[in-house]
């Protein structure tokens, strides 16, 4: 697309920072630094834009429109897929400064800007008695108009569901730079067609979230935690449906394989469990009144008596969190068995998830790669890390093969090839594997309607990357444990 001469770069910078003042930056370092995200996979815009109001976003875009310069939208830049990465250069717009939250105790609602990070929104509404379910393990780093550009999941989600099921109202802009709100401070709406959940999970290719209204709950009185060792991944999985069964609905059922465990525990100088080295686990947590957490407590003991060797239980919320930070550590844990990593979160139907770890194991036994895998077993969405030395090319061969292989199963086993990290530039190759031809060009006809001169996030979602020939840059992350 855009190919400036320095020549003609320099006029188009000329008029972008007519357009937008001083919120343009064509520095060196902001440039770098708006390159990347989580994958590491770096492409140079040629501005970076901090809007100070939304006329400047309006003006960047309808600029942007005139000279088809591509613009990718950036949040907390956690995104694991390469989404937030300028693949085509141009304008970098950066939201992450835009932070207000606005409770609105009385309704139940609050009213946020894009830039404003998830643990910043848990406890501000939790001060205020409200509960935001959404828990992703990039919470302190990633922003809301990320979790809703990807319809980010977490943790909670076995009974909460996803942002998608939390955002009440957008507001923003479409790629032409006309300014929409869809929906608002009000609970249902049933004018015309639903473009808010179109933008959800869009990742950042239909439109730009300037604002934001979220559903909340009533914050639970209580939670309790279980930290849970089984004789192998076969008896924890299934343990996972023989807890499902019981319908306890555990708000979060967490799942390490013993390749998991291990990394986790080396990278937080802690253990588990004692004496059950090698094993993998399930950490459960019920929430709840504290009435109704005494019946159901004694419900998730019995199963834990039933099926699991040993267990560990929180008796604090301190001692709760504790747990958790350690498998919020688990990405970027994995480091010590390679030094690159195809990050999958692929969704596989709970009757199938038995076969679906044997298949791991005959994938890893296959490629000799370890594939460490952890995920949120009661909704099925497990990160299979492949875990390789790039530079080796047998090994880079056999991680190529290995993630070509996993895709085409889990879409057999009747799942999906990603149930939160969305496509980005890292999965493209696979979406055909999991999307029919009509149903492809029924969303590049929706990109095409809502962004006819193709401005926002180009190259994302529908043309084919290979990620093979782009070699990731060496940056240390806030979330890297190296
Ligand atoms: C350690 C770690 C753990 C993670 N755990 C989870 C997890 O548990 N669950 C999960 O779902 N994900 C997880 N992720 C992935 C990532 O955090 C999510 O995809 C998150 O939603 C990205 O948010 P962000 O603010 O960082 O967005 P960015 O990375 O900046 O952007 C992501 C996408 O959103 C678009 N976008 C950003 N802001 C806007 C906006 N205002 N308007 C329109 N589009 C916008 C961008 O263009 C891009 O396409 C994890 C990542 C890391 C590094």
């Amino acid at each position: 697309m855009n190919k400036n001469t320095s020549i003609e770069s320099s006029a188009l910078q000329k008029r972008l920072r007519r357009a937008v003042g001083d919120a343009a930056f064509f520095d060196r370092k902001n440039r770098f630094e708006a390159s990347y995200d989580g994958s590491k996979l770096s492409f140079l815009p040629d501005a970076v834009v901090r809007p100070r109001c939304e006329a400047d976003i309006r003006r960047m875009l309808l600029l942007a429109n005139r000279t088809r310069t591509p613009v990718t939208v950036r949040g907390g830049g956690s995104s694991l897929t390469g989404s937030a990465s300028p693949l085509k250069g141009g304008w970098v717009l950066d939201l992450s400064g835009w932070t207000a939250i606005d409770l609105d105790a009385e309704q139940g609602l609050v009213d946020v800007q894009p830039g404003a990070r998830i643990a910043d929104i848990q406890s501000s509404v939790e001060s205020g008695g409200w509960f935001y379910p959404p828990d992703p393990s990039s919470k302190a780093y990633s922003t809301i108009g990320g979790n809703i550009a990807c319809n980010a999941g977490g943790m909670r989600g076995a009974k909460y569901g996803v942002t998608r099921d939390f955002v009440l109202a957008l507001r923003g802009f479409l790629p032409t730079g006309d300014y929409v709100e869809w929906g608002g401070h009000y609970r249902k709406f049933a004018c015309g067609y639903n473009i808010r959940d179109l933008w959800i999970g869009s990742e950042g290719t239909l439109g730009v979230v300037t604002g934001a209204v979220l559903k909340l709950l009533p914050k639970p009185e209580s939670r309790w935690t279980l930290l849970s060792v089984f004789t192998d991944e076969r008896a924890a999985l299934m343990g996972v449906r023989s807890l499902l069964a019981t319908r306890v609905f555990p708000s979060i059922v967490e799942f390490l394989d013993h390749r998991s465990v291990h990394c986790a525990e080396r990278a937080t100088d802690s253990v588990f469990f004692e004496h059950q080295a090698g094993r993998p686990v399930l950490l459960v947590e019920i929430d709840g009144s504290a009435e109704d957490l005494i019946e159901r407590r004694k419900v998730v003991r019995k199963w834990a008596r039933q099926y699991a060797l040993a267990t560990r239980e929180a008796k604090t919320d301190s001692a709760s969190e504790r747990l958790w930070q350690v498998r919020r550590k688990c990405s970027g844990a994995m480091f010590e068995l390679g030094n690159t990593k195809l990050n999958e979160d692929v969704v596989v139907p709970l009757a199938r998830q038995v076969e679906f770890y044997e298949f791991l194991e005959e994938l890893q036994r296959d490629s000799g790669l370890s594939a460490p895998t952890f995920g949120h077993a009661a909704d099925g969405n497990f990160h299979v890390n492949i875990m390789y030395d790039r530079e080796d090319r047998e090994q880079s061969r056999q991680a190529r093969n290995a993630v070509q292989r996993l895709m085409e199963k889990v879409v057999a086993l009747g799942g999906t090839i990603t149930g939160e990290h969305g496509i980005g530039l890292a999965k493209t190759p696979f979406l055909p594997i999991a999307r029919n031809r009509a149903e492809i060009a029924a969303m590049r006809g929706i990109k095409k309607a809502l962004d006819p001169n193709g401005i926002l996030n180009p190259g994302k979602i529908f043309d084919r990357f290979q990620i093979w020939n782009h070699r990731p840059i060496e940056v240390r992350l806030p979330w890297d444990h190296r």
